[in-house]
């Protein structure tokens, strides 16, 4: 049945059964207003005329009879019951009998009997009267019970039936487009079919049919993208393997499972945390995934050995986000570890290493050897030059000696390159590797009147180090300083004792180093640039990887055009 014809039905006989109910509850009240009336109109007063009647035929008083009269003349006009009438004319033929003779006490008694007659006729009219009043109150009580307890049933029925009937199916309906909204498709509601509810379900189920449809449709067209991107990565010559945002790992094309020496069922699906516990080349690949990209993890290739040769790979991590709808940020939705195969430009690289390691090593000796013969040319024992000669020949010097310190940072730069900085850590005075990198450059400061403020505590503890590449580095530093220093300028040098370091500090007076190259001048081969003084940008490199591999730290503060300090630390010998 429909809703609505449900909804007409109940209301509408609740409706009646209430007009019904109070038409029958007047109609009652009102019979039982007019049965009292009619007790009251019809017999009450025959019996008050018949009273007063009596009285006046007892008094004997001179307007008895007059009295006598009117009240029965009332009495006549007052005739309400079967027989009354009859009796009430008997009365008058008495009446009159006795006004013609007052004495006569047989037509008295008459006279009495006739009054106690319709006295008497009346009384039982009221009993009968008051019984049938009785009997209306008892069909009242029983009909208005019957229509209310009927109204009750109803409404107590509507009551309990008709918000479930609405409100269930209102409920189911809410719930499955709940569930449509969360993309179950396959969601139905079945209602009873013949009411507006069923209507509306025939609606619903169609549109999550239609949904269902197109979705499918989709999916089968995202699928299809699906296989094509994984193909393409698999086919991808370097190896990829992507992260879920809970480092799960989702894909690794066929390159990735190679180098990992892992399979696609031991890959994909699990935790890499887990996996990189008993894979080392997985621990490396992911063990910065959560740090922000430094020059170190972008330039350091991984040496990577399978299928019995050694690759270098270098590795590029992007983290994937996107986002979302409505919302403001972007959210990390997973990673891509990508490894670019380096292996052709290391062997170039470490091919152009050699190159400047042997020629750098060759250049040496005939450098060393102009070096000799120049000083013998200075012996005037050879025999004595022309100032001319003498100026040439210092200008040679000059050019011999920067050469031989090209050729050094060179050397020393191979070593860097191909990671084989061979050092020789054992306890050295501090001091004394900074005296010698005085020593080393007394001339280049003398020339620039450039004085030297040295302080440093009394006594100072060993320190854990290659003398000779300390040696190197301090002298770069200074000479740096003195290099970039003006003249008759000051160079201070500082030596502070910290709990497990000793901290060495060169302060130059000079142009100082401008913000923006403040991390670049630790890079090889980087020159500030308008720099006019000669070099190869490579003392600061050489000096931080030599440094760092002894177990220091070397860093740089710098105010521009007020001059440079440069620190560094090395550990304490125990
Ligand atoms: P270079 O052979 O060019 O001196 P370095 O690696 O020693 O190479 O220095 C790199 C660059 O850093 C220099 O070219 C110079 O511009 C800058 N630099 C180094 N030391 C100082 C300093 N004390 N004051 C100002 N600039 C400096």
């Amino acid at each position: 049945m429909k809703i609505k014809t449900k909804l007409t039905l109940g209301v509408g006989l609740l409706f009646l059964l209430i007009i019904l109910l109070s038409s029958l509850s007047t109609w009652y009240v009102y019979k039982l207003k007019s049965d009292t009336e009619n007790v009251l109109v019809d017999n009450y007063r025959t019996l008050e005329y018949s009273r007063y009647m009596l009285l006046s035929l007892e008094s004997m008083s001179a307007d008895a009879m007059t009295k006598f009269d009117e009240f029965l003349s009332k009495q006549e006009k007052n005739i309400t019951e079967i027989n009354e009438k009859e009796v009430t004319q008997n009365l008058r033929n008495h009446f009159d009998l006795f006004r013609n003779n007052k004495t006569d006490e047989d037509i008295k008694s008459n006279i009495r009997k006739d009054l106690f007659k319709l006295m008497d006729m009346n009384m039982l009219s009221i009993r009968r009267k008051s019984e049938m009043a009785k009997e209306t109150v008892n069909s009242a009580i029983f009909w208005i019970a019957v229509t209310g307890a009927s109204c009750f049933l109803i409404a107590f029925t509507l009551l309990i039936n008709l918000p479930s009937n609405i409100a269930d199916p209102i409920q189911e309906l809410s719930k499955s487009i709940k569930q449509i909204a969360d993309k179950n498709y396959s969601q139905r509601v079945h209602f009873e079919s013949n009411n507006e509810f069923g209507a509306l379900a025939k609606s619903f189920n169609v549109m999550a049919q239609k949904l269902e449809e197109y979705n499918n449709s989709n999916l089968a067209k995202i699928m299809m993208e699906k296989r094509r991107v994984e193909t393409l990565i698999d086919k991808m010559h370097d190896p990829v393997i992507g992260l879920d945002e809970n480092m799960r790992i989702i894909f690794a094309n066929a390159e990735a499972n190679q180098i990992l020496g892992l399979s696609d069922s031991e890959l994909i699906g699990f935790q890499s945390k887990d996996l990189a516990l008993k894979n080392d080349l997985l621990r490396a690949l992911i063990i910065d995934i959560d740090a922000v990209e430094t020059e170190v993890t972008k330039t350091k290739p991984i040496r990577i050995f399978a299928n019995g040769k050694e690759s270098y790979f270098e590795k590029d991590i992007q983290h994937i986000s996107f986002l979302p709808t409505g919302e403001n940020s972007p959210k990390i939705i997973g990673h891509v570890i990508l490894l670019k195969n380096v292996t052709e430009y290391k062997a170039l690289d470490s091919a152009k290493t050699n190159f400047i390691a042997t020629v750098s090593h060759e250049f040496k000796t005939p450098i060393a050897s102009i070096k000799m013969s120049l000083q013998l040319l200075e012996n005037e024992q050879i025999g004595k030059l022309n100032p001319e000669q003498q100026k040439l020949l210092e200008s040679i010097n000059d050019d011999t000696s920067r050469l031989l310190k090209i050729t050094g940072e060179l050397l020393n730069m191979t070593q860097v390159e191909s990671g084989n900085i061979q050092l020789s850590i054992l306890p050295a005075n501090l001091l004394e590797i900074l005296q010698y990198a005085i020593n080393a450059t007394k001339t280049q400061a003398d020339f620039k009147q450039i004085k030297f403020e040295i302080s440093c505590p009394e006594t100072l503890p060993q320190v854990l180090a290659d003398s000779e590449k300390t040696a190197w580095i301090l002298t770069n530093l200074i000479s740096n300083a003195i290099r970039y220093s003006y003249e008759n300028s000051t160079i201070y040098l500082t030596v502070l004792e910290t709990p497990k370091q000793i901290k060495i500090s060169i302060k130059d007076t000079g142009q100082g180093i401008s913000p923006e190259y403040k991390d670049k001048i630790f890079n090889r081969y980087f020159r500030i640039p308008g720099t006019k003084k000669e070099g190869t940008g490579l003392g600061l490199a050489i000096s931080k990887e030599f440094i760092e591999a002894q177990g220091g730290q070397i860093s740089v503060e710098s105010e521009f055009a007020a001059g440079s300090t440069f620190s560094l630390s090395l550990n304490k010998s125990s």
